[in-house]
């Protein structure tokens, strides 16, 4: 076997997703993450069809992720007073496993610690690659050499700007932005979740960890705003701008925000790559072919996406040009899907138009009792369910 040292760049979900399975092919991996340690909570996340499931299962987290799962019911959608107008089922929402991020990103470090060294509060400066191997700095770090850098970090990925060039290549904005904070669950929302919409925002709510909390939602359709990622007062008073007045929920949401522990925003993006890999290095999950926050296919993506990488390097012996090439061969589908999936539900969750928002709602009403009723379910699971996984069980027993 060649190239058995490898470092990976994130770990949430591709990052130690990777780990779990170029340990188990007889690979050393090594994971640097530039916080400073696990993030916990965060955002909903979920996983459906088989092909997701049958990978957690081989993994033997299935059930440590089903005991952390959130067990959301349906959701609905509420007029200005908080009166539901729609539900809907929570397999569109909820998939067969719906779990925080966070808690996600616990299940699988528990079940990698053990044979990955892990890194906190670091990140990649530099990769510098030759023939035999890479030379990578880092910001605390001593300068190390490694075979093969996997770059799971994310959306913003360093690991792909340090390799392909600037993100403005790459993400594509898909015409909204997002927020998300964890605040107290002042509605007693039971295992569910309420949206309130109208032409260009959506604000919702749904209850975390089994009512004890919930997550207050932001969605508005904006051109790409010149923002710092990391400047939050600003982008509080942009979000501040977009909702005082909204209706609902939004004023009181927007009081809370201010002591928020955890506030998030980011625009909906999707990545889009005519390759994922360069030399000695390549990209998975949200780094490689982000779908969207909005689709509900970025962590299965990324599960999908890590066990078809280190499956296909064990099955090339380490040889990281055949890998990378079935890799892509793989995959590229299989992300397309998922991106489609992406595009349409931006589309659909945050109309721009007053008409379109006022059609939907009065749409969604009135689903429950059409023939297409699970339509949006279906196709989630089917993008979901689009591909067929290789066995590479017989290479890790080898
Ligand atoms: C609000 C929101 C809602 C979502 N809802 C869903 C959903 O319902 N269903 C679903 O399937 N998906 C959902 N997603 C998407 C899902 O979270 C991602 O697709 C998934 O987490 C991708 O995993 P990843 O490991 O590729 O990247 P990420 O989860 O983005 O992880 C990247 C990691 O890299 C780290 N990192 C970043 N920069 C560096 C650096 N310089 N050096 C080292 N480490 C670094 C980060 O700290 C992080 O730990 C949602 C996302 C958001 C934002």
């Amino acid at each position: 076997m060649k190239n058995i040292n490898v470092l990976i760049s994130g770990a949430s979900v591709a990052g130690p997703a990777l780990a779990y399975w170029l340990h188990r092919h007889g690979f050393t991996p090594t994971i640097v993450e530039r916080a400073p340690a696990l993030r916990d909570g965060g955002y909903a996340v979920d996983f459906r069809g088989e092909a997701h499931l049958s990978i957690l299962r081989r993994m033997g987290v299935l059930a440590d992720l089903e005991r952390a799962r959130t067990g959301m019911g349906a959701m609905s959608y509420v007029n200005s007073a908080g009166k539901p107008q729609a539900t809907m089922p929570a397999d569109l929402f909820a998939g067969d496993i719906e779990i925080l991020r966070g808690d996600l990103a616990r299940v699988l470090y528990d079940a990698t610690k053990e044979h990955t060294e892990y890194i906190f509060g670091d990140s990649i400066t530099s990769l510098t690659e030759d023939a035999d191997g890479v030379t990578v700095t880092f910001e605390r770090t001593p300068p190390r050499r490694f075979d093969l850098v996997i770059g799971a970090d994310g959306l913003h990925s360093n690991t792909r700007r340090l390799t392909f060039g600037p993100e403005e290549r790459f993400v594509k904005h898909l015409g909204l932005y997002c927020a998300i904070f964890t605040t107290g669950n002042h509605l007693g929302l039971d295992h569910t979740g309420h949206a309130y919409r109208t032409a260009g925002k959506l604000v919702a709510m749904y209850s975390a960890h089994h009512n004890t909390q919930a997550k207050a939602v932001f969605y508005f359709a904006s051109p790409p705003l010149d923002l710092d990622r990391r400047d939050v007062p600003q982008q509080q008073a942009v979000l501040a701008e977009q909702f005082t007045g909204n209706g609902w929920q939004s004023d009181r949401l927007l009081r809370d925000m201010r002591h928020a522990p955890d506030f998030y925003f980011d625009t909906v993006a999707q990545v889009r790559m005519d390759t994922w890999a360069r030399g000695r290095v390549a990209l998975v999950g949200d780094a490689a072919s982000c779908p969207s926050s909005l689709s509900g296919m970025g962590s299965g993506l990324a599960l999908v996406g890590a066990y078809v990488l280190a499956g296909e390097l064990a099955a090339a012996r380490g040889d990281h040009r055949v890998a990378f090439a079935r890799y892509e061969q793989e995959m590229r589908a299989y992300a397309e899907g998922c991106q489609k999936m992406g595009d349409g539900v931006a589309k659909l969750m945050v109309p721009g138009s007053r008409f379109l928002a006022a059609f939907l709602n009065r749409y969604y009403k009135i689903m429950p009792y059409l023939p297409g009723k699970n339509m949006a379910a279906n196709m989630a699971r089917k993008a979901a369910e689009n591909i067929t996984l290789r066995d590479y069980s017989d290479l890790a027993s080898r």
